[in-house]
C-alpha cells in the first residue's frame, strides 16, 4: 500500500482529521500504523501519527512523507483505536487524544542517537557506517544509502537501539565519589604505620581494603558513622581519592527492596480475591469496587490478583493518586514484583519517564504502578487494570484531553477481556450507585487486618472555643492532646483541610486588597521571596512598602497559609518541632519525600500540611491526627463539596494508629452537626451515601444526570457573554425537555490572565446525540474562534466547576 493516513500534530478543529501521504519508495517497507512521521502541511513541515495505510485517496495530488521518526510504532493498533475513543468521548481534537498516551520526549523532536548494543557484528554497511565507534547521530544514517528496513531489523534483533537525546538539567547531579588511590596491599601497609588512636583512620582503610570500589561518600560517611574530617585527613595522604561524578537520578534506581511474599488471606480478602481471580481465569471483563477500610487490606489483595495475572503471562496496571506515589507504596510492588515493575509519576524527568515507557514497550515488565496517564501504558495483554483510591478527582484530567482515567480503564479492560478493580474506603457516590445497582460487583472489607478498630474521632466545637475567649486556631483540646504527646514521644499529624490555602495581603488601613491585574483574584504573599504572585497567571511583583490606595503602611498580609500556622503553633507550643509539607516546601523534586522520611526517622513531633499528607502515610508512631479547619472546603460552591470533606476526614482518619499504639483523631469545625462531619467522626459510609443521594436528587446532580460544562472566554466580556447567551439558546434547541441548560454565568473566577470567561452547564439523563450536537455548535463558531480569538472548552465531566 502506497499511502498513508495521518493525523497531523495542528491543533485546530478545522484540521481535526485524517490526511492521506504518499509513501516514498524508502519507507514502502518499514512503515506501519502507529509510528509518528515528518509530513508537509502548507509552507510548514509538522509531525503526525500514521493510523493507517491504503491504496487509494479521495484526494487529489497527495504529497509525500518526509521522514519516518520511529522504527517501532510508538503506538499499538489498540492505543490508536483507543485515542480515536478518547477523542470523541470528550470532544478532544483526535491529535491531542494521541498524544496524550506518549512520554513527553515523543512528543517533541528530539535528537537521536544510534548506539550499538554488545558486540555483534552487524550487517556490512551498518558496520561501515558506526566504523568502529559505539554512538553515531541518527543524520548519519540518514545521509547514507542503507535502506531503513535494515536498520528497522537491526533494531528489532537488539544490536542497535535508537536513544533520543534528552536534555535533563533537572536531572543530572553531581555526586562525590571517593575511592583507594593505591593498591590494598598499600593500603594496609599504611594503616600498620597508623597509630594507635587513629581508630577512625584505621575503619575507613578497613573499609576500602576489603572494597576497593568507588563508593558515593555521603552513603560512605553514613554507613560507617564517620565525618569528613577523616575522609580529608585520608585523602591528604594520598590514600584515598575523590572525583566529582555526574548521575541521573532515578530514585528507585539505587535502593534494594526486601523481598515480601504474598500473606496468608483474611477470610474477607479470600471471598474478595476469589471473584477477582475467576474474572481474570474466565477472561471476563468486570468492574469490581473494593469497598474497603484503610488498613483492610486491600493492597495486598492488589498484589496478589496481580501475581495470579503475571502467573498467566500477562500484565497489570496500577493506578495511585500522584500524592500517595510515595516511596512507600513503590516499595510494597517493587518488594512483591522486584524488576518486573515500572514506576512511572511526575517526579521523574523527561528522560527517566522515557526509559520506563520503554521497559513497558519492550515487555521488559508486566507490572506498571502510576499516576493517571500509565493508564495508557504500550501492554498488549492486560490481564488486570487497578485503581486505587478511585475517589480521587486526580484521574480527571483538567486539559485536554479532559478524559477519567477510570473511564479509559473500563473502555481498555472491555477490548482486553479483563477485571478493573476500584479501590477505596470512601468510593464516590457515582460508583457506589452502580455497586448497589449491580452495574459493578461489589467486594467489601470490614475489618483492618489488624483487628484494631478504628481510631475514636472527637469533633470540636470552635464556636465555643471562640465563646470561652480562645481566638487562636488551635483549640484548648487540640493543643492538650500536642503536648502530652510530645511528653511521650508520641507524634502528631496536623492538616489544614484547604486547598489553595493563601496568604492574601490588605491594607489595615483602608481595606485595599492587592489583586492581580490580569486576574480577578488576590494575589499571594510568599514569604520567602517577600513577593506577590498569582497563582492562575505568572504575574508577581514585590511585596508593597505603602498601600498604592491610600499610601499607609499598615498594609499587611492575612490568612492563615500553612506558614501563618507552624508560627502560631510553635508559638502556642514552644518546644514542638515541627515539618511543614505545603506546595511551597515541596516544590522541589524529591523533597517531598525527604520531609516525609525526616519524619518517619522521628525527627520532628508534628507534621503539619495540606490535603497531600492526607493520604497513603503510614507511620507507626502517629498517635494523634488533628485537623484544624473541617468545614473550610464546605463553603466552595462545588455540588461535591460534602462528598469531598466526608472523604478527606476518614481517609485522614486512617492516618491514626495503624500499628501497635492506638490512635485519636480531633476535627475541628465551626459546623460540628454537618452531616458530612458527624458521619465521618463515626465512620458512617452507607448512612453519608443515603443523605448525600437524597441532596442529590434534590438538587438534580451527579449521580442522577451527568454533566457537560462549555466554558466560553474572550478578552471583551460583552462577547463572552454574548457568545454563551448563543451557545445557551443553540442547546435549548436541540436538547430534550428532561435537560437543564444553565446559563450563562459567570465562572468563579471571571477574569483570567485578561480573559473574562463565562458557562453553560447542561444537567441531562439521556441526551444519545449530545456530543454530536456540541460539535455541531462547536463547528458553527469556527471561524470566530480562528479570527475573533474566542475560545470555547468542553468537558464532559466537570470536577472543577468554577
Ligand atoms: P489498605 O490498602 O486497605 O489500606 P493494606 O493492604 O495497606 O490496607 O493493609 C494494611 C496492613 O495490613 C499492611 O501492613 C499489610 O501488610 C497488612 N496485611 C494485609 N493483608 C494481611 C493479611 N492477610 N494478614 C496479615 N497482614 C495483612
Ligand atoms: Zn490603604
Ligand atoms: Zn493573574
Amino acid at each position: 500500500m502506497k499511502i498513508a493516513k495521518v493525523i497531523v500534530d495542528v491543533p485546530a478543529s478545522s484540521i481535526n482529521q485524517t490526511f492521506d501521504y504518499l509513501i516514498p519508495e524508502r519507507f514502502q517497507d518499514i512503515l506501519a500504523a502507529g509510528m509518528r512521521v515528518i509530513v508537509p502541511f502548507g509552507p510548514r513541515k509538522v509531525m503526525g501519527f500514521v493510523v493507517g495505510k491504503t491504496d487509494e485517496s479521495s484526494f487529489g495530488k497527495l504529497k509525500e512523507i518526509e521522514d519516518v521518526l520511529d522504527l517501532t510504532p510508538a503506538l499499538t493498533g489498540e492505543l490508536l483505536e483507543l485515542g480515536k475513543w478518547v477523542a470523541e468521548e470528550t470532544l478532544s481534537l483526535h491529535i491531542t487524544a494521541l498524544q496524550a498516551m506518549l512520554p513527553q520526549v515523543l512528543k517533541a523532536q528530539y535528537k537521536k542517537e544510534l548506539t550499538r548494543m554488545g558486540e555483534e557484528r552487524l550487517p556490512d554497511a551498518l558496520e561501515e557506517l558506526f566504523a568502529g565507534r559505539d554512538v553515531i547521530l541518527f543524520e548519519e544514517f540518514t545521509a547514507s544509502s542503507i535502506p531503513y528496513s535494515q536498520l528497522q531489523k537491526s533494531v528489532q534483533d537488539g544490536v542497535i537501539s535508537i536513544e533520543y537525546l534528552v536534555k535533563s538539567k533537572i536531572t543530572k547531579k553531581q555526586v562525590t565519589m571517593i575511592e583507594p588511590a593505591k593498591e590494598p596491599h598499600q593500603l594496609e601497609e599504611a594503616m600498620q604505620d597508623l597509630s594507635k588512636n587513629a581508630r577512625k583512620q584505621q575503619q575507613m582503610l578497613f573499609y576500602f581494603i576489603d572494597n576497593p570500589a568507588p563508593v558515593e561518600k555521603k552513603q560512605l560517611l553514613k554507613m560507617l558513622d564517620l565525618t569528613d574530617s577523616t575522609l580529608n585527613t585520608l585523602i591528604k595522604k594520598q590514600l584515598l581519592t575523590s572525583k566529582r561524578k555526574e548521575v541521573y537520578r532515578n530514585p528507585y534506581r539505587d535502593e534494594t527492596f526486601a523481598e515480601t511474599v504474598a500473606l496468608p488471606l483474611t477470610p474477607q480478602q479470600e471471598e474478595a480475591i476469589g471473584l477477582m481471580k475467576d474474572s481474570i481465569a474466565d477472561r471476563q471483563h468486570d468492574v469490581y469496587l473494593l469497598h474497603g477500610v484503610t488498613g483492610s487490606g486491600k493492597t495486598e489483595i492488589y498484589l496478589q490478583a496481580i501475581q495470579d495475572v503475571i502467573e498467566q503471562g500477562k500484565e497489570a496496571i496500577v493506578l495511585v493518586p500522584e500524592i500517595s506515589l510515595t516511596p512507600q507504596m513503590v516499595k510494597r510492588f517493587k518488594g512483591r514484583f522486584a524488576g518486573n515493575v515500572a514506576v512511572m509519576h511526575s517526579a521523574l524527568s523527561a528522560g527517566e519517564k522515557y526509559d520506563e515507557w520503554r521497559r513497558i514497550q519492550r515487555k521488559e515488565v508486566q507490572v506498571v504502578v502510576g499516576a493517571r496517564s500509565a493508564i495508557f501504558a504500550p501492554f498488549e495483554n492486560i490481564g488486570i487494570i487497578i485503581i486505587d483510591e478511585e475517589h480521587e478527582t486526580t484521574y480527571k484530567q483538567e486539559d485536554q484531553p479532559r478524559y477519567h482515567a477510570r473511564d479509559v480503564a473500563i473502555q481498555r479492560a472491555k477490548t482486553h477481556a479483563c477485571p478493573v478493580v476500584l479501590g477505596s474506603a470512601t468510593p464516590t457516590l457515582e460508583s457506589y450507585a452502580r455497586a448497589k445497582k449491580g452495574v459493578y460487583k461489589l467486594a467489601v472489607l470490614t475489618k483492618r487486618t489488624n483487628e484494631q478498630s478504628m481510631p475514636a474521632v472527637e469533633v470540636v466545637d470552635m464556636r465555643q472555643e471562640l465563646h470561652a475567649g480562645n481566638r487562636t486556631m488551635f483549640s484548648r483540646r487540640l493543643k492538650e492532646q500536642i503536648e502530652t504527646r510530645i511528653q511521650k514521644g508520641e507524634q502528631v499529624v496536623l492538616l489544614l483541610n484547604r486547598r489553595g490555602y493563601s496568604t492574601f495581603v490588605m491594607c489595615r488601613n483602608c481595606g485595599h486588597v492587592k489583586e492581580c491585574p490580569h486576574c480577578d483574584i488576590a494575589l499571594t504573599y510568599h514569604k520567602n521571596s517577600n513577593r506577590l504572585k498569582c497563582h492562575y497567571c505568572s504575574y508577581e511583583e514585590p511585596m508593597p512598602i505603602n498601600c498604592p490606595e491610600c499610601a499607609s503602611d499598615l498594609i499587611r498580609y492575612f490568612g492563615t497559609g500553612t506558614q501563618r500556622v507552624e508560627e502560631a503553633l510553635t508559638q502556642l507550643i514552644p518546644e514542638a518541632s515541627v515539618i511543614r509539607m505545603d506546595v511551597d516546601t515541596t516544590r522541589r523534586k524529591g523533597a517531598h519525600e525527604k520531609l516525609l522520611n525526616q519524619f518517619a526517622n522521628k525527627q520532628a513531633d508534628i507534621l503539619l500540611g495540606t490535603q497531600m499528607i492526607a493520604k497513603g502515610l503510614d507511620f507507626d508512631n502517629v498517635t494523634l491526627v488533628g485537623v484544624l479547619t473541617a468545614d473550610s472546603m464546605l463553603n466552595l460552591p462545588d455540588f461535591r463539596a460534602a462528598e469531598k470533606t466526608f472523604q478527606l476526614l476518614t481517609q485522614v482518619s486512617g492516618r491514626a494508629g495503624r500499628h501497635e499504639l492506638s490512635g485519636e483523631v480531633t476535627i475541628q469545625s465551626y459546623t460540628p452537626d454537618h452531616y458530612s462531619i458527624e458521619l465521618a467522626s463515626e465512620y458512617n459510609f452507607q448512612e453519608f451515601f443515603k443523605k448525600e443521594m437524597a441532596m442529590r436528587k434534590t438538587f438534580y446532580y451527579p449521580p442522577y444526570v451527568f454533566l457537560a460544562l462549555l466554558t466560553i472566554s474572550h478578552e471583551n466580556q460583552v462577547t463572552a457573554v454574548q457568545t454563551t447567551q448563543k451557545v445557551v439558546q443553540m442547546l435549548l434547541e436541540k436538547v430534550s425537555g428532561d435537560t437543564t441548560i444553565l446559563g450563562p454565568t459567570p465562572s468563579a473566577i471571571t477574569r483570567v490572565k485578561d480573559r473574562y470567561r463565562y458557562q453553560c452547564m447542561v444537567k441531562y439523563r439521556n441526551e444519545p446525540n449530545l456530543r454530536e450536537n456540541i460539535n455541531e455548535i462547536l463547528g458553527s463558531f469556527s471561524e470566530e474562534m480562528r479570527k475573533n480569538d474566542l475560545l470555547i472548552t468542553v468537558d464532559m465531566q466537570p470536577y472543577h466547576l468554577m
